[in-house]
This record gives C-alpha cells, sequence and structure tokens, in this order.
C-alpha cells in the first residue's frame, strides 16, 4: 500500500473548505488507491466550527482518511505537508480600500509562507486559493525561498473549466469532447478566457471552436464576459459565492498536476512567468501548460493575435500594480 500524503487546507472551516476536504479524504484529488492524511487550519474564531468539521470527517469513516489534525496553529498545520492548498484569506469587505485588504493579505501569506518555508516537506506543492490567488502566491513565494518557485502556483482552473462549460452548452457537446482553452492572467475580471486553440472533438474529427460556434462577436465579447463574471453571478443565484466548483477545479489542478495532462491537452495554471509570451517574468500568471512527472510546462509556441495580445497586456499590467500594492504593504 502507498504511504500517506499529507495535505494541508487552510480556511478549511469555510466554505469552499468545508466541500473540498470530503473530496481529498475520497480520493479525488489525489486517486483512489492514495491514503490521505488531512491537515485543516483556520484562525481562532473558527476553531469550533472546524472541530465540527473534523467530527464529520471522522464521522464518514473515509477509507482513504488515514488522519486529521485541526488546528489553529500554523507551524502545527504545515509540519510535514506534501500539498498545501491555500483557501483561508481575508475577503474584501464593503468600503475597505483595496490596500488595506491587500495589506491584511500580505502578512496572512507572508507569515503563512515562513511555517511552510519551516515545516512543509521537501518539495512540497502549493496551490493558493484565496483571492487576491495571483499576487498571495507571489508573496508566499517571497516568504519562502526555499520551496522552488515551480512548486508555487495559484488556482485559474475554474476559470478554465467555465470556459470549457460555457462553450459545451453553446454548441451541445459534451465537456469532455472540448479542451485546450486558455486563460490567461489574473484571477480576476481582467482574466482573458481565450478559446483561438481550443478544439472540440466531432464524429468528423476533431473541429476549431471558432469554426464550429461560427460566432466571433459571441466568442470575443459575451463569451468572454461571462466567464469573467461568474462568480458574482453565482453569488446572486446562491447568495453564497461559488465553493463545489472552486473545490472540485482545486481537485483538478492538483490531479493533473501530480499526475499529468493527457497527451495533447493543456490546462490553466497560475504559475512563475519567465517572459514567455512577452509576460512579464516575475509575476504569478496564469498560462496555459501541460504537466509530465509532477512538473509543470508552459505551452510554447501558441500564436498571438492582435486582439490577444492587448488582453494578455491588461491583465498583466492589473498583476503588476497588484504586485507594486503588495510590495508596498511590506515596506
Ligand atoms: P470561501 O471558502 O468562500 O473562500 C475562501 C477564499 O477563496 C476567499 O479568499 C475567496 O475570495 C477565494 N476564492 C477564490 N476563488 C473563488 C471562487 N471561485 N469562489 C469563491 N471564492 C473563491 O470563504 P469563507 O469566508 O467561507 O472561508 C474563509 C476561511 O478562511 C474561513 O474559515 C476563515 O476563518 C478563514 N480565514 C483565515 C484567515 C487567516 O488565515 N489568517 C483570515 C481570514 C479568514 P473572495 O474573498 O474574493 O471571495
Amino acid at each position: 500500500a502507498k504511504d500517506p500524503v499529507r495535505v494541508l487546507v487552510t480556511g478549511a472551516a469555510g466554505q469552499i473548505g468545508y466541500a473540498l476536504v470530503p473530496m481529498i479524504a475520497r480520493g479525488v484529488m489525489l486517486g483512489a488507491d492514495q491514503p490521505v492524511i488531512l491537515h485543516m487550519l483556520d484562525i481562532p474564531p473558527a476553531a469550533e466550527a472546524l472541530s465540527g468539521v473534523k467530527m464529520e470527517l471522522v464521522d464518514a469513516a473515509f477509507p482513504l482518511l488515514k488522519g486529521v489534525v485541526a488546528t489553529t496553529d500554523v507551524v502545527e498545520a504545515c509540519k510535514g505537508v506534501n500539498i498545501a492548498v491555500m483557501v483561508g484569506g481575508f475577503p474584501r469587505k464593503e468600503g475597505m480600500e483595496r490596500k488595506d485588504v491587500m495589506s491584511k493579505n500580505v502578512s496572512i501569506y507572508k507569515s503563512q509562507a515562513s511555517a511552510l518555508e519551516a515545516h512543509a516537506a521537501a518539495n512540497c506543492k502549493v496551490l493558493v486559493v484565496a483571492n487576491p490567488a495571483n499576487t498571495n502566491a507571489l508573496i508566499l513565494k517571497e516568504f519562502a525561498p526555499s520551496i522552488p518557485e515551480k512548486n508555487i502556483t495559484c488556482l485559474t482552473r475554474l476559470d478554465h473549466n467555465r470556459a470549457l462549460g460555457q462553450v459545451s452548452e453553446r454548441l451541445s457537446v459534451q465537456i469532455s469532447d472540448v479542451k485546450n482553452v486558455i486563460i490567461w492572467g489574473n484571477h480576476s475580471s481582467t482574466q482573458y478566457p481565450d478559446v483561438t486553440h481550443a478544439t472540440v472533438k466531432t464524429s468528423a474529427g476533431e473541429k476549431t471552436v471558432r469554426e464550429l460556434v461560427a460566432d466571433d462577436a459571441w466568442l470575443n465579447g459575451e463569451f468572454i464576459s461571462t466567464v469573467q463574471q461568474r462568480g458574482a453571478a453565482i453569488i446572486k443565484a446562491r447568495k453564497f459565492s461559488s465553493a463545489l466548483s472552486a473545490a472540485s477545479s482545486a481537485c483538478d489542478h492538483i490531479r493533473d498536476w501530480v499526475v499529468g495532462t493527457p497527451e495533447g491537452t493543456w490546462v490553466s495554471m497560475g504559475v512563475y512567468s519567465d517572459g514567455s509570451y512577452d509576460v512579464p517574468a516575475g509575476l504569478i500568471y496564469s498560462f496555459p501548460v501541460t504537466c509530465k512527472n509532477g512538473e509543470w510546462s508552459i505551452v510554447q509556441g501558441l500564436s498571438i493575435d492582435d486582439f490577444s495580445r492587448n488582453k494578455l497586456n491588461k491583465t498583466a499590467e492589473e498583476l503588476s500594480e497588484e504586485k507594486a500594492l503588495a510590495y508596498s504593504c511590506l515596506a
């Protein structure tokens, strides 16, 4: 039998955490033959709720779940973890200045980075979900210098999956037959959902999404804004933000990273930019990636037309501004 993998979830008593931990304990993230030990961290005001989540995990009697650590102590939470899913963060509250929210999250991610740096297992893989996800991941990278930068990522897979969902609904095709959409840039409303290279498997072979949809006005307009604004639409309908889809996408992100992407398929991940596609190096930016042997690589050589170029630049500019704001909070 395989040794258990230790998976940390921060903000584990929150909405996404509540949807995510049972998926991990059932093997959705790491596979049906991979035992796990869950480490759940939350802040003291959420400690009681967290103990309730632990009780439910015990009650669910998950065969793969070999242990649960539920704590408000960041050092205890980070000890020996192989995978860290960072869901906890300070929420945007009405009337708060952007700088104040950033400042709270910078201090959270700085201290959690130090704990991971000192106590996580070697080669720990990190996924940041909490917003501003890209910039929180960047701060985490800065303050965990011994964790390789390749191991620090943020979630844009939910946006990626939303784009697949929109194409599948529009064309009335199975979502599993649609592939290779791209989310470029920030996990924010400046993200660019791009279908230029996306394809659909049909009985007549593989076709491009552009030829099948045959409506560039929709693809360059409503499709993009629907994906960008989907989070707000869910809050409006459900009165709570998206949690099950965020949790499910976090599992997809880690699974593909660890197990690998299928031949000919890429996914979107927020990763440390090396300057590919003229995106400024040193930002955490969402790119199309393939994964193999536990490592991602940015898909190279895709053509970028003027429409796309403009959108790639815009979301990069926003990330550069966020980075400057985050650094000003450190000063
Ligand atoms: P959620 O579980 O709904 O969301 C957690 C984080 O994920 C938020 O930052 C949220 O951003 C972000 N997020 C990213 N993508 C999505 C998406 N698609 N849909 C929804 N959220 C998304 O929040 P809760 O308030 O229920 O839970 C947060 C937990 O974090 C609580 O248990 C709380 O105690 C803990 N916490 C920890 C702190 C710390 O570690 N110091 C500080 C504050 C809270 P957005 O805000 O933009 O919705």
